[in-house]
Parts: C-alpha cells; structure tokens; sequence
C-alpha cells in the first residue's frame, strides 16, 4: 500500500495574500529537514500539504517525527493513498485503520470530495463507509460530536487518501517567514528556550556565543555547538558565531569598578552582537533572560545594556517562572545538554556584590577609560563562524 504524509498548515492559513509565500517557506523548510531521509514530492492544497515519498524503503516514521518539529504545522499524519474507486476504499480503511479502530469504542467518518466526478456525494461516502466498518467492527458505535477516531476519507485530484487520527504538529509559523535575529547563546538553559521561541514565531535564528578562553574550556565551547545542534530539529540551520571574548573581560577586571563587571561585560556582548548582526542580516537580538532571576537581570540592567543595542533586543522568556522554561527545555530536547557542568564566561571575575541597580551614568564613567573600539573590533574581527546544518 502507499503511504504519503498531510500537513496541515496552522496560522498560514490567516495571512491572506501572502499566504503562498508561508507555505513555499513551510514546504523548504520540511524538505531540508527530511534531505537526508530520501527523495520527497511536495504538493500544497487547500490547507493541506502532501509529503509523498518518493523512493522505496523511506522511513516515514522518522519523517512523521522530524516533520513534528517543523513550525508552521498544526496537526500531521500518515495517510493511505487509494484509487478513486469505492470498493477499494472501503477495504483500504478497513485494513489500514484496524488496529485504531480495535482501540476505539466510538468512531465517525469525515469525508471531503474536492473531486465532484466522484460518484458519491460526501453524506454517502460516510453512510456508506460508516456501515460498512459497523459490519467489520460490531463493537463499535458510531458517535458524530466526541469519536475516539475520526476516519477521514479525502477524494482529491489525483487519488482518495485515508487516515485515522491526527499528531499535533508544532504549531506557529514557518521559520525565516519573519526575517532573521541572532541569539546570545550561552551554555545555560534558558537561551535555547529563547531562540526556539522565537523561531517559533517565523524567525530565523543564528546564534552567537562568547568565550573567554582559557578561562573557559574547549568542552565549553563543544557544549554550545552541541546546543546549537540540538536546535537545529526546531529552528533549521544556525551559523554559530564564537566571540573571542577573554581580552575583554581582563581589561573590564583590571580597569573597572568590581561591582559594575558583569553589566559592563553585557554591553560589550550587546555591542558585539549587534555588529555580528548587522554582517549576517540579523534583524533583532535575542536572549534569555528573564526578569528577576540574577543580579543582572533585573528592569534597570537591562535598560543599561539595551542602551548600548541599535536594534530590537528580544527577550521571549522574560516574564517566565524557571520551572516552565525548563519545560520547554525539555520539549526540546536542549536541557539535558545544558545542565552539564561547564563553566561560562558569566562566571569569570564575578563580583561578590553586583550591582543590581546600576546607574547608567556610573556605568559609562567607568567605561570611558578602556579603549573600546579597538577592543570590539579585535573581537569581532576574530570571530569564528561555525554552520551547523542538519
Ligand atoms: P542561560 O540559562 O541562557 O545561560 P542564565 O539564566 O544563566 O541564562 P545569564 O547567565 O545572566 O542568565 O545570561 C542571560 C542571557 O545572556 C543568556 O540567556 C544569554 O542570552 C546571554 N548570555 C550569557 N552568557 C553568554 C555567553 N557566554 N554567550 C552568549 N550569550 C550569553
Ligand atoms: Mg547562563
């Protein structure tokens, strides 16, 4: 029997005119991630795209797994492909839902015929289909508001397709719909919550990640690629930035006030990234902090460090508890990578007081004294770009 894969598009189907852009991104975007699985056929209708394989022995339940990742998806399943011939309809049904309909005790069928030559109207089709399952499944019932399985029947262009009950995609919208922005990635739990967030929202997400070498280890920088790569299921291909980032901080060590280090070190991370961002056609910043979890996130520092930001700094966990943010990190399969022990560029030279509180004027008076033009452009100018696709 044949086998294809429906996505059903989610809030794509609101954008109107537009609408054929976000499906062709939609239709990218689950093509690359299922590259290496075999050739595919994608063909959009109606709400509805059709995922067919292409070549014998393709795993599509890797496929149906891969492709529940992909944002822009609300619901996905495994459909059989039949003639538009009811009799095989009927037996296809049958035989290919059996071990749902086994399960169920209630059932209904759902039909939609976009093809009008189709000898029967759709209330036959389920009237029709509907007597024929009672007869090959004499425990069931039929329950047309709150079934256990919905059987569907679609007589389309081409072929009828059949399945049962549907998985629920990711749902938001097809990344790089929305432009793209660039991620403070640190090895923690919280940013790649944020970046997943915001790829959610239809945006592309490159990252960039400061490391203050040999303070902070080769292990360290390997668990940031790891991250980045974890990402990759939900937010498609990243290009990792990795800040050289130690010259920096000795010179914000030796020159400044110890209680101003750590909001100092974040307006140079915001001043580099914004620069890294203009180079990769970054759009936004996006990081994650959330309001009140450490000294150096609370509103008055972050105020002192978007001061320093010529674009829109994204801060998608913010208002979130740690518990639901690990949730996510869960869902995503980033977090058992990110409590590894390793240390972060964070917790070098961290003061024993911060300052939670920072006056924007003392900051930049302690800042007036480094060399900070040179110092960014050394770091920028070393940085090393890493692609991660998969
Ligand atoms: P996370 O769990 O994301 O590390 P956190 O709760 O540990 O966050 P901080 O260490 O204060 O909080 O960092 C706040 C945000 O600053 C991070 O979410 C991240 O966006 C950014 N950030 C921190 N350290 C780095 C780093 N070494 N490289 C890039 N971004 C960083
Ligand atoms: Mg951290």
């Amino acid at each position: 029997m044949n086998e294809i894969i429906l996505l059903k598009n989610g809030e794509i189907a609101l954008k109107g005119l537009n609408r054929s852009v976000f499906e062709d991104k939609l239709i990218n975007n689950a093509r690359r991630r299922l590259t290496d699985l075999g050739k595919f056929g994608f063909r959009k209708a109606q709400s509805t795209i059709y995922v067919e394989p292409k070549e014998e022995n393709i795993d599509l339940d890797e496929a149906v797994e891969r492709l529940q990742k992909v944002y822009g998806i609300i619901a996905l399943t495994k459909a059989a492909v039949v003639e538009k011939d009811f009799e095989a309809i009927k037996h296809t049904a049958v035989t290919y839902l059996k071990d749902e309909l086994l399960e169920a005790k209630t059932f209904k069928v759902d039909a939609k015929r976009s093809d009008k030559s189709f000898p029967l109207k759709s209330p036959q089709i389920c009237a029709e289909l509907g007597g024929y399952i009672l007869e090959n499944f004499p425990h069931l019932t039929v329950d047309v508001h709150n079934p256990d399985v919905t059987v569907v029947v679609e007589v389309r262009d081409f072929a009828a397709y059949i399945h049962g009950k549907q998985l629920p995609g990711a749902g938001g919208i097809p990344v790089g719909s929305g432009g793209r922005a660039l991620l403070l990635l640190s090895g923690g739990i919280d940013s790649p919550v944020a970046g997943a967030m915001m790829a959610k929202r239809g945006l592309e997400v490159f990252a960039i990640h400061f490391a203050s070498p040999p303070y902070t280890s080769e292990r360290a920088k390997q668990k940031v690629i790891s991250l980045a790569e974890k990402m990759t299921a939900y937010c498609g291909r990243i290009n990792l930035f990795v800040v050289p980032f130690t010259e920096i901080q000795e010179h914000i060590r030796d020159d400044c006030p110890e209680e101003l280090f750590t909001i100092i070190m974040r307006r140079y991370m915001m001043r580099i990234a914004c620069r890294i961002a203009r180079q990769s056609d970054c759009e936004a910043l996006v990081t994650g902090e959330s309001v009140g979890q450490v000294a150096s996130q609370t509103i008055q520092a972050m105020n002192c460090t978007d001061a320093v930001a010529d674009m829109p700094v994204l801060r998608p966990v913010v208002g979130m508890d740690k518990e639901e943010i690990v949730q996510i990190a869960h869902k995503i399969d980033t977090f058992e990578t990110s409590i590894l022990p390793y240390e972060d560029c964070c917790t070098v030279f961290t003061p024993k007081h911060p300052k939670t509180k920072p006056v924007m004027k003392f900051v930049e008076q302690a800042e007036a004294v480094m060399d900070m033009e040179g110092l960014i452009q050394r770091a920028v100018n070393n940085t090393e770009t890493i692609k991660i696709n998969r």
